[in-house]
């Protein structure tokens, strides 16, 4: 059975909107940008940053959507996510995993542990649900299937219903 692999931040936990308040700034889009050298060691100093996030309006939506490939296909489901490109945030990882305990304590956490790693976790087949555009481009050219979430976050929702659709429709065509 294949998997389904949903990204954290951009999806479930909304970093962006964390960071742009404790910045006091305007737009940002980290799934597009880079934060310049000096945002960042301000966010770095947030205690537990990754703890504090909150979660996406529709996290909860898209999270049962996923869900349905695992009790409907017998899918497994993970958690994808990613460590900073410098990984100089010693505590990223434990408070993603408390982040996760307290939302959605079923569902398990890989880490890349880079964003650039996630792409070795596709197996033919496979889901994922990211924001960031070169994830989904390096995860389709490993032979899975990526559903982007961009600030139009009901066009993901919808993409994740065709995508459980169609294979639901091809399993049926194959039991006839
Ligand atoms: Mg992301």
């Amino acid at each position: 059975m294949a998997t389904i692999y949903v990204d954290m931040d951009g999806v479930v936990a909304d970093f962006d909107g964390f960071a742009r308040k404790m910045l006091d700034s305007k737009k940002f889009n980290s799934a597009l940008d880079r934060w310049e050298d000096s945002e960042w060691q301000r966010l770095r100093d947030v205690p537990n940053l990754y703890r504090q996030l909150p979660k996406m309006p529709k996290a909860d939506l898209m999270m049962l959507k996923a869900q349905r490939f695992v009790d409907d296909l017998g899918w497994d489901m993970y958690m994808l996510t990613a460590i900073p490109h410098k990984n100089d945030i010693p505590d990223c990882q434990h408070d993603k995993i408390l982040w996760m305990q307290e939302y959605y304590p079923d569902v398990r956490v890989r880490f890349g542990p880079y964003s650039v790693d996630k792409q070795h976790h596709c197996l033919p087949g496979d889901i994922l649900i990211d924001d960031r555009p070169q994830n989904c481009e390096q995860w389709r050219a490993a032979g899975g299937r990526a559903i982007q979430v961009t600030a139009d976050y009901d066009q993901a929702l919808r993409d994740l219903d065709q995508v459980y659709q169609d294979i639901r429709s091809l399993l049926n065509l194959r039991s006839l």
